[in-house]
């Protein structure tokens, strides 16, 4: 493809292409994006976010999405919605974990021609504007033949970092070598090809069986490798390194864009929440002293056993610091289940102190000028999206890229740190009194304002984010 090099080479966009913000009212769109995220909070946040900053640039957009998690169209006037059957069977959707889901889900599409008559007529649509391509998430393989056998191009949004499309890539590598699966002596050996990992950072789940999770990253790892192009969610400046050996290693692509953090690149602050936000926790935090409250919140699938959840409870009361918790129900997206029981006498012991809610309007409340402090399961959006605020995060991991997160924030960026072991109330009493009140904490809470005014730079009008999405919109464009 001729146009390659001149899409990689070079920091400047095509000065060919009109950087627009918006357009005029009757102005046409030039193209149609497609976009189809995998049916997960944490995936379905940043593919929305993308597709507002490509409408931002005067593309108008189709989102495709599973019936699964079904998103909500009335979120986003601006865009066109079409669902998809996707046949994920029902028990799967009810009690399997996200890698069953995935695996159930991708089999289910395969077999049936659904999507390709899904993607086949949305395309032939002549009363919208032409299609480009169809951005997917990686663990949409499925789609992606779906979309080939229909002649359309594919562009993959990863949603985790740069470092964690990195271990995708190498995770044959991995089992050849003998890091993974990882084995407890060798928690700590450090991995020389990725650096500045150590086995225990690698991707990797005690909840899952091994193998599945193998055959996932397979799987996203194809459809990375058959793609047109791929759009990481992280800053060029705070991985890269990592981004680097991601464009040696798929030198083949003709883009390979750091456009993060894309919840700041979208004017509108909506993703699109599978539970009910609860805005009342913004009155409550205007109430609370600046810098003192730790919001705490584990994402939307990481778990914790009933002992744990016990724990933390009583830390949080014992440390005596104001807290805003989120309690969610076992599942996101599950809004029958119920939240885990609060036990006796916690609420009147945090009384005007502490609230706990089901589930946060999470990126309102790290901008809230009250929240000085984030124990967070180390998910890539909440560090993301903490380090856009420049709040210092006590980092809990469970499971997958969580533990490569935290390695970063703690040894790389320096921004937080680590509770390992048991979880035992005495111990986070202290960790947070660490994050909140000591000399270590302040450093870690420079060193994340530092971050936040790195992220602000990269949003400026010539920041490295900014151009990445004018260069994804000029190959766009030349589709
Ligand atoms: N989130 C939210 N409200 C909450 C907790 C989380 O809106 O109460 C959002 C959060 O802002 C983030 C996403 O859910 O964008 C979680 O993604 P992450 O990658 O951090 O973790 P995951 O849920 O995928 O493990």
């Amino acid at each position: 493809m001729s146009g390659v090099q001149d899409m990689r080479d070079g920091d400047g966009y095509n000065s060919g292409v009109h950087r627009r913000r918006g357009r005029g009212p009757h102005e046409p769109c030039a193209r149609r994006v497609l976009v189809f995220p995998l049916p997960f909070q944490g995936h379905i946040d940043p593919m929305l976010h993308l597709a507002c900053a490509l409408h931002a640039r005067g593309l108008a957009v189709t989102v495709l999405h599973t019936r699964f998690n079904a998103l909500n169209p009335a979120l986003h006037p601006e865009f066109r919605f079409v669902e998809v059957p996707d046949g994920t069977p029902a028990e799967v959707a009810a009690k399997g974990g996200i890698i069953d889901i995935i695996l159930a889900m991708n089999a289910a599409m395969e077999a049936s021609t659904t999507v390709r008559d899904v993607l086949a007529s949305v395309v032939a649509d002549e009363g919208q504007p032409r299609v480009s391509c169809l951005f997917i998430d990686a663990n949409l393989l499925a789609v992606q033949k779906a979309a080939a056998a229909v002649g359309l191009p594919t562009m993959v949004l990863r949603t985790g970092s740069a470092a964690c499309l990195g271990c995708f890539l190498a995770y044959p590598m991995l089992h050849e070598k003998g890091y993974l699966p990882p084995q407890e002596s060798q928690l700590y050996t450090p991995v020389p090809e990725l650096p500045p990992l150590r086995v225990k950072d690698l991707i990797f789940s005690k909840h899952c069986n091994h193998e599945m999770v193998r055959r996932v990253l397979a799987r996203a790892t194809e459809t990375v490798q058959n793609c047109s192009g791929v759009v990481i969610n992280t800053i060029e400046a705070l991985e890269p390194d990592e981004m680097q050996r991601i464009r040696d290693e798929l030198a083949d692509l003709p883009v390979v864009l750091a456009a993060g953090p894309l919840h700041k690149l979208s004017s509108k602050s909506t993703g699109s929440s599978l539970l009910d936000q609860d805005y009342s926790c913004i009155k409550w935090l205007d109430t609370q002293r600046s810098g003192s409250v730790l919001y705490v919140s584990f994402g939307s699938l990481a778990s914790m056993d009933a002992d744990e959840f016990l724990e933390v409870a009583w830390g949080l009361a014992d440390s005596g610091h104001p807290f805003l918790w989120v309690v969610r129900p076992k599942k996101v997206g599950d809004a029958e289940s119920e939240s885990a029981r609060l036990p006796d006498g916690f609420e009147e012991a945090v009384e005007g102190r502490g609230m706990v809610i089901r589930w946060a309007p999470q990126r309102e409340v790290l901008a809230h000028p009250a929240v000085g402090g984030f124990w967070t399961h180390g998910g890539w959006n909440s560090t993301l999206e903490g380090i856009s605020e420049g709040i210092p995060m006590i980092c809990r991991p469970d499971a997958i890229d969580q533990m490569m997160n935290t390695r970063y924030v703690q040894d790389v960026w320096g921004a937080g740190f680590e509770l390992e072991g048991e979880l035992e109330r005495g111990k986070i009493k202290d960790t947070i009194e660490k994050l909140m009140n000591e000399r270590e904490g302040a450093e870690m809470r420079e060193r994340a304002k530092q971050l936040s005014r790195m992220v602000a730079d990269c949003l400026e009008n010539s920041g490295s984010s900014q151009i990445a999405i004018d260069k994804l919109v000029s190959y766009i464009l030349s589709l």
